[in-house]
């Protein structure tokens, strides 16, 4: 186990940001954390980088309280800043240092992780001469300088453009390949999609959804496919509605029913299937389910 949180509570004076939160991440998976603004995602990463201590509940770090667990986790914080003035390799080589990191080993290192990132040919320009989204870059690479086992990445694609995104998430994916363990919290949900195992959702400092993206994708599944056919004959299993749609026919499905079952039977039946579509459901689609759904009921009771 990488990380265990177990009902914690962290409050701003009368405010809970964090509301009994658990959750587990486990050695080698890409985990997200995701909720809207003032989720309480940066609260608990805060607290799990030994920033804040909890108010109430516990949490470990690679089996150590958080102030023990340091020097083998990397952070990428959520407000950026690195000095402006010091040059690009120098930068990463006294960060290396100061988390016990010998010169040399530091200098190779972050000799290595600047060519991965396309940035090799600043490392002897200063900071402040790098555009925002090569800045960030290096961020990340500052995040992993002394090669931690964990990275904990606060909105990592926060700001970036679409080719820096795609250079972003190239590089965690390789991070995560080589065997790290990558708690990232985002509120782009096609990102996370693409990148994470697991996710927990956040609303208002507690969790609202919890698990494989895989099973929870599951679970949310849309009730109806689509299919291209010259006719929909009766009788189809699980089939509850047909639905004619610009020539082709969206099937309602009962609760519980297999597509493959549907597609099975017009096989069997000889009708020719020119198209057959279960659409995924976005994970943008549930977010919005699951926490507009909860807004709304609150604010029916305020
Ligand atoms: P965002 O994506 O906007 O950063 P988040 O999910 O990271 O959101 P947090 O930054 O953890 O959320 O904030 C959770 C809640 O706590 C918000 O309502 C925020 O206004 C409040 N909050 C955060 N930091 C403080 C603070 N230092 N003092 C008082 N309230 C705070």
């Amino acid at each position: 186990m990488v990380l265990q949180v177990q009902d914690l509570v962290k409050r701003y004076g009368d405010f809970v940001a964090v509301d009994k939160l658990s959750f587990q991440v486990e050695q080698g998976e890409i985990f997200g954390l995701l909720g809207p603004n003032g989720a309480g995602k940066t609260t608990t990463i805060r607290v799990i980088m030994d920033i804040f201590a909890p108010d109430e509940g516990s949490v470990t770090v690679l089996g150590q309280p958080p102030s023990q667990a340091k020097g083998r986790v990397g952070y990428l914080p959520e407000e950026r800043g690195l000095y402006r003035n010091l040059k690009v390799l120098d930068t990463l080589v006294y960060l290396a240092e100061l988390k016990g990191v010998a010169r040399s080993a530091a200098r190779e290192r972050a000799i290595e992780l600047l060519e991965r990132m396309q940035l090799d040919e600043w490392a002897k320009r200063k900071v402040k001469d790098l555009s925002q989204g090569m800045q960030q870059r290096l961020q990340l690479v500052a995040s992993l300088i002394h090669d931690p086992e964990v990275l904990f990445l606060d909105e990592p694609f926060q700001g970036l453009d679409p080719v820096n995104v795609e250079r972003v998430k190239g590089f965690v994916a390789e991070q995560h390949q080589e065997g790290k363990t990558i708690v990232l919290s985002s509120h782009q949900m096609n990102l996370v999609e693409a990148l994470c195992d697991r996710i927990l959702l956040m609303d208002r400092g507690r969790a609202v959804l919890y698990g494989p993206l895989e099973q929870i994708k599951r679970e949310y599944a849309p009730n109806f496919i689509r299919v291209s056919v010259s006719h929909v004959p009766d009788g189809l299993p699980g089939v509850v509605e047909v639905e004619p749609d610009d020539g082709a026919f969206n099937l309602g499905l009962a609760e519980g029913a297999n597509p493959q079952d549907v597609l099975r039977a017009l096989l069997d039946r000889e009708v020719e299937v020119r198209a057959f579509e279960v659409s995924p459901v976005p994970l943008e689609d549930i977010f919005v389910a699951v926490v507009g759904g909860a807004e709304e009921v609150n604010d029916g009771l305020a």
